[in-house]
């Protein structure tokens, strides 16, 4: 499970905080140093972490702390808080277009589980009665336009795919007019993947972001990778200006470094998660429900 780790250690650290009744100063200092152990081992972003303590002890320390009833739960609180902000605050939801089709496009590094989580999307959007069509513009590894295809299929949502050898620009354009002329009210690209960064991936899918002009480019990152996730985002939000990321195999990760540090170190928000192989509807990110597993 995910944050398993992390939730043991932060509230064995809090359970001892609680057994203090009034706190002093090095009472909250030393609870500071065990978080910031516990941040660390999970795979927090060593910053993240810095300046994550910082802010807590800050607050923390301060008057009206010291001198409430339960202190304890006061600093707790501002825990919940601050790791409530760290993961982005609020949800983060689909910039849906006013004027029809919403454009979604998908980026990602091969394996991360961009093609799954384009038509776990997908059927997300089909519950709340949107027209979706998937897009196959991931030309270069054979079996891609197949698989979505078979997902498609699996989750009765249309897929638009041209002849072998059409590039991916033209695919990515082609499906708007599609898109209009089935009355499909979002267009979700799935562009190809690399097994690492290369000018030649991102020249591609910036050739696709200025032809079609998206409303939202996810970036899907495996969670399991942990900061080499955080260091893939950074990358692609160089070059693309993303406006959200997916966060998948999150049911594979229990250390949770990349959910936690993700956001504080690209500026940009987790918006959905993927919890399995299964094509289950893709589940949007809350950072306070996060927050409160993380704490019990
Ligand atoms: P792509 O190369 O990025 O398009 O990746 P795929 O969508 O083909 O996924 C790669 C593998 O990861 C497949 O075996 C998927 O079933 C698996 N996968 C995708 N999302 C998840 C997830 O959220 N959890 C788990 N456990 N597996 C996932």
């Amino acid at each position: 499970m995910i944050f398993e780790g992390l939730a043991d250690r932060l509230q064995e650290t809090f359970k001892k905080l609680r057994g203090h009744g009034k706190l002093t100063e090095d009472d909250v200092k030393s609870a500071m140093k065990e978080v910031r152990m516990a941040l660390l081992e999970a795979d927090v972003n060593f910053k993240v972490v810095k300046d994550f303590v910082k802010r807590v002890t800050e607050r923390a320390i301060g008057q009206d702390v010291m001198e409430a009833l339960t202190p304890a739960q006061v600093v707790i609180k501002i825990v919940n808080e601050e790791l409530t902000e760290l993961m982005g605050g609020s949800q983060s939801k689909i910039n849906m277009s006013s004027q029809p089709p919403t454009i979604i496009m998908m980026a990602g590094l091969q394996g991360a589980g961009k093609t799954t989580s384009a038509g776990k999307l997908g059927l997300a959007l089909k519950k709340q009665g949107k027209r979706p069509v998937l897009v196959a513009a991931d030309i270069y590894r054979p079996a891609a336009v197949t698989q979505l295809q078979v997902i498609g299929k699996q989750l009765n949502i249309p897929v638009f795919s041209m002849e072998p050898g059409t590039d991916a620009v033209t695919i990515a354009k082609s499906s708007l007019n599609y898109a209009f002329t089935h009355a499909n009210d979002v267009v979700i690209i799935d562009t190809a993947g690399r097994l690492h960064i290369n000018e030649e991936l991102m020249q591609e899918l910036k050739d696709i972001k200025r032809e079609v002009k998206p409303h939202e480019i996810l970036l899907v990152v495996d969670a399991m990778t942990g900061q080499d996730a955080v260091n893939v985002a950074e990358s692609f939000n160089k070059d693309l200006e993303l406006t959200g990321l997916v966060l998948t195999k999150m049911d594979g990760d229990s250390r949770g470094g990349a959910a936690l540090s993700v956001k504080a170190v690209t500026g940009c928000p987790i918006k959905f998660v993927g919890m399995g192989e299964k094509l289950e509807p893709l589940q949007p990110f809350h950072p306070d429900r996060m927050a409160s597993r993380i704490l019990g």
